[in-house]
């Protein structure tokens, strides 16, 4: 059973970043917020968590958001009250249609084949929360939350 994490915890520390959805940036995108996570000595598989998380997110942002254009990718990190982590990865590509269908494991919208439509499943099997609204034509927003050991 996954934790119950709240969404208005008290923000202590946070950070943000905006960087062209350009697939070279999505690694830089990762190593940024896991350094920015670090001063809350996490373990390193919390560390990885978030990573892998944050990974899928962005990925998409550059794959499906953007798809073969590039826009801006912004990612808000928010270090909260009771060691809670909360993370906004944030585009204004193309939006998803049916949000609880794109969640479903398996579901991709990749014609050639190249996806197995299982990064949202991975985000929520690494996190506590995951959070997704989207609009068509206005863009995507992906919220993860990451409660850290006491
Ligand atoms: P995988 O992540 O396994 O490579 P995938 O990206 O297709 O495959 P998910 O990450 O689970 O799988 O996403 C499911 C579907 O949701 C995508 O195929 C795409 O249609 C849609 N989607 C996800 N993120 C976005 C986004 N930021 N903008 C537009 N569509 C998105
Ligand atoms: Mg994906």
């Amino acid at each position: 059973m996954k934790t119950r994490v709240d969404f208005h915890a008290e923000v202590e520390n946070e950070m943000r970043i905006s960087l062209p959805s350009l697939s070279v940036n999505e690694g830089m995108a990762r190593s940024a917020v896991a350094a920015f996570c670090a001063q809350l000595n996490p373990t390193a598989v919390e560390l990885a968590d978030i990573k892998c998380a944050v990974s899928e997110a962005v990925t998409n942002s550059i794959v499906h958001g953007y798809r073969d254009t590039v826009g801006e990718i912004t990612i808000h990190v928010m270090l909260c009250e009771g060691r809670m982590i909360q993370i906004e990865i944030r585009d204004k590509g193309c939006g998803i249609e049916d949000v609880k269908r794109a969640r479903e494991p398996l579901f991709t919208t990749d014609a050639q084949g190249e996806r197995s439509g299982m990064g949202f499943t991975v985000m929520e099997s690494f996190c506590d929360g995951v959070r997704v609204s989207s609009r068509i034509g206005k863009g995507t927003s992906v919220t993860l939350l990451k409660r850290l050991h006491k």
